[in-house]
């Protein structure tokens, strides 16, 4: 076994942080962490790069939005408040620091049918769209805001709206039929579950982090992953 210490600040960071209403983003993503999908659209690296394989050879889908600065998000929200008024905004538009956009793991896509729109473009549950949403889990993504989570979400429905939380996260999401909110709440009370897929086993552990940071026990040579929740602990995956 060799213990890993964790700092305090990995509580903020890697592709499981949760980003809402109660959760602000806590730290800013570094443009040199970002790579460009698709019509100057950018997400973090590993989640650009896993998105390019979901889409190879694919013209019926388009990348209309990902990752945006606090400044742009700060400008939709107001835009948005302008054009269509406080009702729809709340629905459909997070609040600066509450959007999942802010940390460029999330992305908007829509059919590649003109006229495009920016806020909700078309994504339907027919064709290549659906296709794409069948894929999704086995490389990281999930659809973060279902019809029938909104209590959980806080947000409406949005067929296009994609967040790449990394696999096996997103397949056992998608299994259990759990939102962000609900899968992270999973992982806090079970602690450690272990999850199969095929021959493979995936350890994953949840682990409370304190002012001091957390520690892991992983077993000599195994490789693994860490992701904060954006709230008090520290996911571990072991492969
Ligand atoms: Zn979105």
């Amino acid at each position: 076994m060799k213990r890993v210490l964790l700092d305090k600040e990995q509580i903020f960071t890697g592709p499981l942080i949760l980003v809402n209403k109660e959760h602000p983003l806590r730290k800013t993503i570094g443009r040199q962490e970002l790579r460009v999908v698709g019509r100057g659209v950018k997400l973090q690296r590993e989640a650009a790069l896993q998105l390019k394989l979901l889409l190879e050879e694919q013209s019926e889908i388009i990348s209309v939005s990902g990752f945006r600065s606090h400044k742009e998000q700060k400008n939709l929200y107001q835009q948005s408040l302008r054009d269509n008024g406080e009702n729809f905004t709340r629905n459909y538009v997070a609040l600066p620091r509450c959007s999942e956009h802010e940390c460029g793991l999330a992305i908007d896509l829509g059919e590649n049918k003109e006229p495009i729109d920016e806020i909700c473009p078309s994504f339907p549950y027919t064709g290549p769209c659906q296709d794409f949403r069948n894929k999704a889990p086995w490389f990281g993504f999930v659809q973060r805001y279902e019809k029938g989570k909104e209590a959980a979400t806080g947000i409406a429905h949005e067929p296009w709206h994609f967040r790449y939380v990394g696999f096996p996260h997103s397949l056992i999401m998608q299994e259990k039929a759990l939102s962000l909110e609900e899968y992270l709440e999973f992982l806090r009370k079970e602690k450690r579950i272990v999850w199969s897929c095929g021959h493979k086993s995936i350890e994953i552990q949840y682990i409370s982090a304190g002012t001091e940071g957390a520690a892991a026990e992983i077993p000599e040579g195994r490789p693994y992953q860490i992701s904060g929740d954006n709230e008090g602990g520290i996911v571990v995956t072991l492969w």
